[in-house]
């Protein structure tokens, strides 16, 4: 892939939209921060971490989690001008790419680094609400959850629909 201009100004854009290609409103600590304070104590006792340390509220806000304050890939991206990992003439760089291997959940920034590239920032985060929304309630979910954490609905969304397995085996280990 060839790197590509952001089409959108660096100001405009929604500070959920990673520079990674990941979607911070389908995080289980932005959804936790945002509507579920048991959900936060729980994460941050599972990460061994304050609840202050596990609070999120995307990538480019001004409030995030530990993890995301300390992320590598934000700050390269920081350094180098860009606005996206997408936009830099070494992407996908071996970092990127460990990164993405890592988690289930990281399945698709690629891909999502594309269509960043192709539809600009803005339009993305409405097609990455559909793919982590439920088909029944329309909940935004995390690709943790396999069922939608507000009617049941399984698979959660179609995120999880594609990536069931990784993300059971990933859940498993935990
Ligand atoms: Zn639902």
């Amino acid at each position: 892939m060839t790197p590509f201009e952001s089409k959108t100004d660096p100001s405009q854009i929604p500070p959920a939209a990673a520079v990674c290609g990941l979607f911070c409103e389908a995080c289980a600590a932005f959804i936790a921060s945002q509507e579920d304070p048991k959900r936060l104590s729980f994460l941050a006792a599972r990460m061994g971490q304050t609840e202050e340390d596990t609070y999120c509220e995307g990538c480019r806000s001004e409030r995030r989690s530990k993890y995301c304050r300390s992320c590598t890939l934000f700050a390269c991206a920081t350094e180098r001008g860009h606005a996206f990992c997408g936009e830099c003439t070494e992407y996908p760089c071996p970092e990127f790419e460990s990164f993405r291997q890592e988690r289930p959940h990281r399945a698709e920034i690629a891909r999502d680094m594309e269509r960043i590239g192709v539809a600009g920032a803005q339009a993305w985060v409405a097609q990455a609400r559909e793919r982590y929304m439920c088909p029944e309630c329309r909940t935004i979910n995390s690709a943790y959850d396999l069922k939608c954490r507000t009617c049941g609905h399984d698979p959660s969304t179609p995120f999880v629909a594609e990536h069931r397995e990784a993300i059971a085996e990933r859940l498993s280990r935990q």
